[in-house]
């Protein structure tokens, strides 16, 4: 079930980068610590505005096809990343969702959230996101040392 993840363009880059790798002007995590699969584009040249559409579609793919991906606007005109999971409302369980509002932080915090939902309820899911989780372990693992258990998954 390994993920077939082809080069992706100078844009796909930008928001790997953004959601794999931290925002632009973050220290960048390491290829080597943040696994082999992180592209970092030779440019810092990213497309910040891409639309809220590319961007759900972006997340949906990655996310896969359990997720319902919706990103909504706040009143601050603040992206807010929504990703529920289908199958486990479709078996009557309470719906799991990841709500996270705020920037690319927002989106990767959502995304890590998601992607250990995965791991732990489905770990057979045809999800390229699960191929990240490494990184996202990685990435709780630094928030929480800079934070505190503030962060603690609620999967
Ligand atoms: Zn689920």
């Amino acid at each position: 079930m390994a993920p077939s993840l082809s080069p992706p363009s100078a844009r796909e880059q930008c928001v790997l980068r953004m959601v794999f790798t931290g925002t632009p002007g973050s220290p960048a995590v390491s290829p080597s610590r943040a696994g082999r699969r992180v592209w970092v584009p030779d440019t810092q040249e990213c497309d910040m505005t891409a639309s809220r559409s590319a961007r759900e579609r972006k997340a949906a793919a990655q996310a896969g096809p359990l997720a319902r991906v919706k990103i909504d606007l706040d009143e601050h005109q603040q992206f807010v990343y929504k990703i529920s999971c289908s199958e486990c409302v479709a078996r009557g369980h309470r719906s799991w969702s990841a709500y996270r509002p705020g920037g690319d932080n927002g989106f990767m915090a959502a995304m890590d959230r998601w992607i250990f939902h995965l791991n732990e309820k489905h770990p057979w899911a045809d999800a390229p996101c699960l191929a990240f989780l490494p990184a996202a372990q990685q990435r709780l693992h630094e928030r929480r040392e800079q934070r505190g258990a503030e962060d603690e998954p609620r999967a």
